[in-house]
């Protein structure tokens, strides 16, 4: 009997469930790869969000850029979660899945002249401001449009969050924010432009963060600032401390709930009177989802065993990119284990799910599924090696809608043109 790795993903007599679906009649039903994704498990955890912060006023905004499909975008319309963008794109989206644009908070070092002016005419509630001369140009441009933009300055506090290099943001290394030290400058200089409305303070640490100290460290640092600010005159509305809360990608994983995280750090935010904002991604949809693969070759190479799955890093690039290990699990069980390398069908050597992993022995037809890709799964998926994107369905108990669709072969061949 293997031990169920979440409650919305179970084995009944052997067999693998999404809430009341099993996986294989999916699997056999949609084909695959498939992402996954439980309804309940998003909704509790929005509720435990709720539940955590309900002492105090708090708009959770989630992060788009975790999982930007419409059906999840429309679950947290649904249920008055705003959004955190980092695009023009994500704000599309995020507007056709009905989220109002006094709920959206728009981060990003980069942001274009075109995004800025479509999220100033979208009057959202703020630009988290990234550098100096991206506060002139949104001055510049809300000038041109006779409007006001309202703002926080995105401050990096020089923390460390103790997880993966490249999902690290608020280090003074990093390109994010502004150094907290040179912040009081910019507000100065931002109270006096004539087209911008300081509104707020903002900072994000990182992602996949398991501690809480860090978080502590960086609101810290960062209400110290508030104060500042305010006898200088400059007082804010809102304090957004970003998101980052870390998930469970192994079954020994034990990352802070909502709860421990909001009464961690509620006592220093409530000392600073400000709404507060959190822009949970990962967290929200990240233990909702599964991607479902199926078994197409075994092959051995003297004692090295190589399981080949019909999905790889196109779907899933975490494993490649940040080394990320992601559990897998049989979706039927089987007795006996091996150890073996679980890899794709991509030419890359780093195309691969797990390696030196020890999991059932999975015959030709099998099916896997790979625990904890609800977020930054999809979201990053490419159709490298003209790869079809993966289908994605949300099961809510007993039914299975699809949320998007299999690309076809069509498709890949959609925006090009033959100009010679
Ligand atoms: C990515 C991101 C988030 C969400 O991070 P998670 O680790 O998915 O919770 C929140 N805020 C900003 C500014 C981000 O860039």
């Amino acid at each position: 009997m293997k031990q169920d790795f979440n409650e919305y993903f179970v084995y009944k007599n052997g067999e693998l469930y999404c809430e009341n679906v099993s996986l294989k009649n999916l699997a056999e039903k949609y084909k695959t790869p498939v992402y996954v994704y439980s309804k309940k498990a998003i909704l509790d955890k929005i509720n435990q969000y709720k539940e955590a912060f309900s002492s105090y006023d708090t708009l959770i905004c989630y992060a788009v850029k975790a999982n930007p499909n419409l059906s999840i975008l429309k679950i947290m319309s649904d249920n008055d979660i705003g959004c955190d963008i980092v695009s023009g794109g994500e704000l599309y989206k995020a507007k056709k899945a009905g989220i109002p644009s006094n709920k959206i908070v728009y981060a990003g070092v980069g942001k274009t002249d075109f995004e800025i002016e479509y999220a100033i005419r979208e009057n959202i509630l703020s630009f988290n401001v990234e550098s100096e001369m991206e506060l002139d140009v949104i001055n510049q441009i809300a000038k041109k449009l006779g409007k006001k933009a309202r703002v926080s300055i995105r401050v990096n506090p020089d923390v460390n969050p103790k997880t993966h290099p490249y999902i690290s943001t608020g280090m003074r290394k990093s390109k994010f924010g502004i150094d907290i030290d040179k912040a009081l400058d910019v507000y100065q200089k931002a109270s006096k432009l004539t087209n911008i409305e300081i509104v707020g303070i903002h900072c994000h640490i990182g992602s996949q963060i398991m501690e809480i100290e860090p978080y502590i460290e960086a609101i810290e640092k960062t209400a110290k600032l508030i104060s500042k600010l305010k006898e200088k005159g400059i007082n804010l509305e809102y304090f957004d401390i970003g998101g980052g809360l870390g998930i469970k990608y192994k079954p020994e994983d034990n990352p802070p709930s909502p709860k421990e995280f909001a009464d961690a750090i509620l006592p220093i935010v409530k000392g600073t009177n400000l709404k507060l904002i959190i822009e949970p991604g990962r967290s929200m949809v990240g233990e909702a989802g599964v991607l479902l693969t199926q078994v197409i070759f075994l092959k051995d190479k003297g004692d090295k065993h190589f399981v080949i799955v019909d999905t790889g890093m196109n779907d899933l690039v975490r494993p490649a990119m940040y080394n990320a290990y992601h559990h897998i699990l049989p979706v039927v069980e089987k007795e006996r284990k091996i150890i073996a390398d679980i890899v794709g069908p991509i030419c890359e050597t780093g195309d691969f799910l797990a390696l030196d992993r020890e999991i059932d022995d999975v015959q030709r037809g099998d099916y896997l599924a790979v625990m904890s890709a609800g977020a930054y799964g999809s979201s990053m998926s490419s159709n490298y090696n003209l790869r079809p994107r993966a289908m994605e369905v949300l099961v809510d108990e007993d039914k299975v809608y699809v949320i998007r669709e299999r690309e076809t072969y069509d498709y890949l061949t959609i925006p090009e043109l033959i100009e010679n």
